[in-house]
């Protein structure tokens, strides 16, 4: 089989839309797919380990990280940093794998300049009343960070037009469908099947 490069997905919602959950169910059932584990300046919630969800790290050794060049892209999200580290994700793509960056519109726009192949997801809910309900839901935040990540949302959310693809996350098999549906349309694409098939096609065309 000859050698074949994966995808690079930006996936961005607004906290609340369940897209670490939609993305959590995907890579369960595709384990071709990684996701790229961010760094952050903020603290962890309980439940959340580091290294898995991010690496959660202090603001001076992300500016550090920063003066060396460390991030592809990188952002300030309600007060705190995050960025994608380069060193694994051009490695992870070469290895054939698709990678999915959980980042938000800022981090978007600069990856798309530096990697125009990349696509693109923006996840909406159903309503703002959906919204709200899951960020209470999660129980970890105050009324006070609640009002203020639902002010960020619809800022957040007002980006979907820069994305090739908008998912609504109201019936969550649904969705989950639409994302499967989206990563196996691309791997369809001529140009992806000509790096599998490579042989194939030329048996046929020969
Ligand atoms: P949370 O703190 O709730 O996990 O994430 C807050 C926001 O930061 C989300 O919109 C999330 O997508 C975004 N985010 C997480 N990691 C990164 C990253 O590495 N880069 C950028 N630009 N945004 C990120």
């Amino acid at each position: 089989m000859t050698h074949s490069t994966g995808t690079l997905y930006i996936v961005s919602a607004p906290s609340g839309a369940g897209k670490t959950s939609l993305v959590n169910a995907l890579t369960d059932l595709d384990k071709q797919i990684r996701v790229s584990v961010s760094h952050t300046t903020r603290a962890m919630r309980p439940g959340e380990v580091n290294g898995v969800n991010y690496h959660f790290v202090e603001r001076e050794e992300f500016v550090k990280m920063i003066e060396h060049g460390d991030f592809l892209e990188r952002a300030e999200v309600f007060g705190n940093l995050y960025g994608t580290s380069q060193s694994h994700l051009l490695q992870t793509l070469d290895e054939g794998h698709d990678l999915i960056l959980e980042i938000d519109w800022q981090g978007a726009e600069q990856v798309r300049k530096l990697m125009p192949q990349a696509r693109s997801i923006f996840i909406l809910p159903p309503s703002q009343q959906a919204l709200r309900e899951r960020l209470d839901n999660r129980g970890q935040d105050s009324d006070e960070i609640i009002d203020g990540r639902m002010r960020e949302a619809v800022s957040e959310m007002s980006h979907y037009v820069e994305y090739d693809y908008l998912i609504i996350n109201d019936d969550f098999a649904v969705a989950l469908e639409d994302l499967k549906a989206i990563f196996r349309a691309n791997r369809l694409q001529h140009n992806r099947q000509q790096q599998r098939y490579g042989k194939l096609l030329a048996e046929l065309l020969g």
